[in-house]
């Protein structure tokens, strides 16, 4: 395997307190050594083991490649009318996903996948490495085992959410709809994916039909996560952590007891800022949550609806301008916080043993994330120790 030292990096984001300084394991004036797909050391450039090749870095900053724990890219269309609609004063309301229904269920496969893809594409120039992504655009048992199909052309971390809304197809009958997807529904599904998602929320699925969703995709072998507290108050958060689930996605309106049940458990609390920028809603108190030491994520949520954006370094800066996270926990958590929301230990940290994927930054410092918000500033993207964007 031919190994390669990057060297001449302004300061690399390790996320291991073992290898650098905080809650970032950061290192000024730092090298990293590969092998193949993997990090085989990180740490100052003095100390640097020789390698077969020298990459330099010119003094920019590296970090992992943004773990992106949410989103949903299986989907056609777009969402262009509405969202025009809701910037003129109307509220945003679950129903809406029934457009973008309509269009993925009349889309042929090539379209979707051409469609992840494109989505991909975008995400990875913005320094996204590894991606989470969801069907619940098709309702129907072939559409939504279609939908984790394609998916899982493009990504390993593919989430069942049959449960997304009650199928248009069940409105007089939301029971038999759960029915669906807990039976045939999920026996069509559970082959193609990880996870089982479920959205908790009033006018989509309450607590007891969430926790039969979860309950038949864990009896499946799928793992659980949740859209929860997002909209409204509401059980999702402590359905997600009682059933061990990976991640509570949205956590928007917490009480104090959904709070202490996040801190107690092994649940992260992902946070979706792309979603209450687009709807012009609260922000989710980030500060809260780590005050009370629960593990935060960050991601986009990118879907055609609430939160149409690949980047994580926007979420970052509203993390940091909105919601009380400074700077490095705010990088911490769109890494090694999605990386926790994902149960994934090979990525989200660049220290030995990691997979070799690296954001570099046009920049000297991490902190430029947050502080020149909008800015391309990835200028170069590493997956498993190849170079791809
Ligand atoms: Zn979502």
């Amino acid at each position: 395997m031919t190994t390669t030292v990057i060297t001449h990096i302004g300061s690399l984001v390790t996320n291991d307190p073992a290898v650098g300084e905080g809650l970032l394991g950061l290192v000024e004036d730092a090298a990293l050594v590969l092998d193949g797909d993997r990090v085989a050391w990180a740490g100052p450039a003095a100390q640097a083991p020789a390698a077969d090749r020298r990459v330099d870095a010119g003094g920019r900053a590296v970090l992992p490649g943004f773990v992106d724990s949410h989103s949903h890219l299986v989907f056609a269309g777009d969402r262009t009318a509405e969202f025009d609609a809701r910037m003129s004063g109307q509220p945003y309301r679950a129903g809406g996903i029934r457009t973008t229904v309509a269009a993925t269920r009349a889309a042929t496969d090539a379209e979707l996948s051409a469609n992840v893809a494109r989505y991909l594409r975008e995400a990875l120039r913005q320094g996204t490495t590894t991606f989470e992504t969801k069907s619940g655009y098709g309702l129907t048992v072939e559409d939504e085992a279609r939908a984790l199909r394609i998916a899982a052309e493009h990504t390993d971390e593919v989430t069942y959410l049959g449960a997304h809304i009650v199928s248009p197809d069940f409105a007089d009958d939301p029971a038999a709809y759960v029915d669906l997807v807990t039976g045939a529904m999920l026996d069509a599904c559970a082959p193609h994916a990880r996870w089982v998602d479920v959205f908790c929320e009033k006018g989509a699925f309450d607590g007891d039909q969430a926790r039969a969703i979860l309950t038949a995709g864990k009896a499946k072998g799928l793992l659980p996560r949740i859209h929860a507290n997002q909209l409204s108050y509401g059980p999702g958060v402590q359905l997600a952590v009682e059933l061990d689930a990976a991640s509570a996605d949205h956590c928007t309106h917490l009480t104090d007891a959904d709070v202490d049940a996040l801190a107690s458990g092994n649940t992260v609390a992902t946070l979706l800022p792309g979603a209450e920028f687009s709807t012009r809603a609260q922000w989710p108190d980030a500060r809260r949550l780590l005050d009370a030491g629960v593990t935060v994520a960050l991601s986009t949520d990118c879907n055609p609806g609430s939160s149409f954006t690949s980047s994580v370094p926007f979420c970052i800066a509203l993390a940091v301008r909105d919601m009380g996270m400074t700077p490095d926990e705010a990088v911490w958590s769109a890494t090694a916080g999605g990386a926790a929301a994902l149960r994934r230990t090979d990525v989200g940290r660049l220290s030995a043993g990691a997979r070799a994927d690296l954001a570099f930054l046009d920049a000297p410092s991490p902190v430029h994330l947050a502080y020149r918000p909008g800015v391309p500033l990835v200028s170069e993207v590493w997956r498993a120790g190849v170079r791809v964007a």
